[in-house]
């Protein structure tokens, strides 16, 4: 027997419909890319996206187009995430940070059919321009006064001047929820860059989760700083359960800086943020070179979400003690829109001392309803969700892909219908869960597994190391054996036998690298994270002061 419920379809048009009525007067603010601060509203935002529908219904975009978008976070960034999937067509959110031809690779696969442009990428994307075969037209994300001169670009169109020439009445339209709504493309640190396509009903089922207190709690309470990129898994869906719930926006453009977020941070007095944890080292970076800075005048942060990759356990303390801000360690992928676990506490955590505590919110969080977790050994077996077995991270549900765009990668479900994420967790009866690795990276020693994430954590404990990284290594005896890489502080000094002796008491004495070395900076992938291939590369031929004797 079939309920009687309205079968009213999930639209991403519905969230900001009701964010225009009912929290209308709540500020979108943004450091333009033009450099003034802009202020409007949820109302404004409505008003400017349907605009912008129109626009796009007059170059010509039907539903199912894809629309490119080469942007910082904005408020004009914003009105494509509106505009373009309310009215059924698909915002592509490109990364600038990929390198050109990865760049060039996706919008040809994605098809885009005009692609939005901050001014910051016009250069960028005229390199690129005559290898796009799709695109129709560019379109400048500025007014008339900051448009480039002489651009290469061809069929150029200026943003302001495109919605000036339009009405606000724009009825969105209904259609099934299923409708692809948004496309993203993993970064591809091997092979090419694959695209996941989600769904009006996915991306408001995740959103609803975004909202709940035991995910990320988003509020109308809250003052929220989007440092994650828009361009960078849906800022984590934030864009659209900021509309859900009413919250206030504040978007950074293009200064992501420690002075730039610290200044935003104290003029808007956030009480919300979320960035990947390079963000968070420059603003450190940034506070300890002003020490003068009035941190509690300035900074009124309660939560901040880290995620993207793990959250040292240095940064976590430091939030908590010097800012009184909780770190809700985060974990997720864009196949999975992208959130999967939360660091939210139990009631039973209540009672911790800050530093049980913080063990608790090292781990990357709660599995969120939505979505179901499984671990597994390489014989696709069941391991116990004890907090100690780890395996490999399968998961499940609404808002996960079920495929990549155009098929690539083939079938991806295992035959329950669970997709294998490539990290390596452990998850305990409560449903914590914690990475231990990615996969590819965990260093494999004398058939033994040893987390690379692990010894990155204890080493940027060390006061004097900035960032830290850890790889395997060939060694004779044992197939591979992690050599730590090591950037220091500014000013700070710290050598080899320093370092292992630090890290002597923090973990079992044979995960102690064989060998620690100092570089001035480490690669990152487009979305922040350590680049290993590169220093798996750049370390082929590193020869371990250990591997002589074993051999
Ligand atoms: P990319 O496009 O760089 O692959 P994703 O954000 O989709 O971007 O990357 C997802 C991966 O990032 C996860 O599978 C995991 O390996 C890593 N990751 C994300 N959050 C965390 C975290 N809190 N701790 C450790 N690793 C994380």
């Amino acid at each position: 027997m079939l309920g009687l419920m309205q079968k009213e379809p999930l639209l991403i048009s519905s969230l900001i419909k009701y964010a225009a009525l009912y929290h209308g007067d709540t500020e979108i603010v943004t450091r333009t890319i033009e450099g003034p601060i802009h202020r409007y509203t949820y109302r404004d935002l409505h008003a400017r996206s349907k605009r912008l529908a129109n626009a796009l219904t007059r170059l010509g975009v039907g539903q199912g187009d894809r629309i490119g978008t080469l942007a910082w976070n904005t408020y004009r960034h914003m009105e494509l995430y509106y505009g373009v999937s309310g009215m059924g067509a698909v915002l592509h959110t490109i990364n600038p940070r990929l390198f050109p031809e990865q760049i060039e690779y996706i919008a040809n696969h994605a098809e885009d059919q005009f692609i939005f442009v901050d001014l910051t990428f016009v250069p960028l994307l005229e390199a690129l321009a005559d290898k796009l075969t799709t695109v129709k037209g560019y379109v400048v994300m500025t007014d008339r006064e900051h448009m480039p001169a002489d651009s290469k670009l061809p069929n150029l169109h200026c943003y302001e001047d495109l919605l000036a020439a339009e009405s606000d009445d724009f009825d969105w339209p209904e259609f099934d929820e299923n409708t692809a709504s948004s496309l993203c493309y993993t970064s591809g640190t091997t092979g090419n860059p694959k695209g996941v396509l989600y769904s009006h009903r996915s991306t408001v089922l995740h959103s609803f989760a975004v909202c709940m207190k035991d995910c990320l709690g988003l509020s109308s309470y809250d003052n929220a700083l989007i440092i994650v990129p828009l361009f960078h898994a849906n800022a984590w869906g934030i864009p659209y359960a900021a509309a859900m719930c009413g919250a206030k926006l504040v978007f950074p453009g293009a200064k992501l800086d420690g002075a730039s977020v610290h200044d935003l941070l104290k003029t808007e007095q956030c009480n919300f943020s979320l960035g990947v944890p390079t963000v968070w080292l420059m603003f450190f970076q940034h506070l300890d070179a002003n020490p003068d800075i009035d941190l509690k005048a300035d900074i009124k942060l309660e939560r901040v979400v880290i995620g993207g990759s793990a959250a040292p356990r240095a940064m976590i303390e430091r939030f908590w003690n010097q800012l009184g801000a909780y770190v809700v360690h985060a974990w997720g992928m864009t196949e999975m829109s992208p959130l999967g676990t939360t660091g939210t506490l139990l009631p039973k955590h209540a009672k911790l001392s800050d530093k049980e505590r913080f063990d608790v919110q090292s781990k990357q969080g709660r599995v969120v309803y939505g979505v179901e977790t499984k671990i597994i050994d390489d014989d696709g077996n069941e391991l116990p969700r004890d907090g100690v077995a780890f395996g490999n991270l399968m998961v499940k549900g609404p808002w996960i892909t079920a495929g990549y765009f155009k098929g690539d990668g083939g079938e991806i479900l295992d035959g329950d219908g669970f997709f294998n994420t490539g990290d390596v967790a452990t998850l305990d009866p409560d449903g914590y869960m914690q990475i231990t690795d990615r996969a590819k990276d965990v260093i494999k020693s004398g058939g033994e597994w040893i987390s690379s994430i692990d010894l990155e954590n204890a080493a940027v404990g060390h006061p004097a190391v900035q960032e830290a990284a850890v790889i395997g290594v060939y060694h004779a005896k044992w197939q591979e054996r992690p050599l730590l890489i090591c950037v220091k502080k500014e000013g700070q000094e710290v050598d080899r036998e320093q370092m292992l002796a630090f890290l002597e008491d923090k973990v079992a004495k044979w995960w102690l690298p064989d060998d620690v070395v100092f570089v001035d900076q480490l690669p990152h992938t487009a979305t922040g994270k350590l680049l290993k291939t590169k220093l798996r590369q750049d370390f082929a031929e590193h020869k371990l002061p250990t591997a002589d004797a074993a051999e």
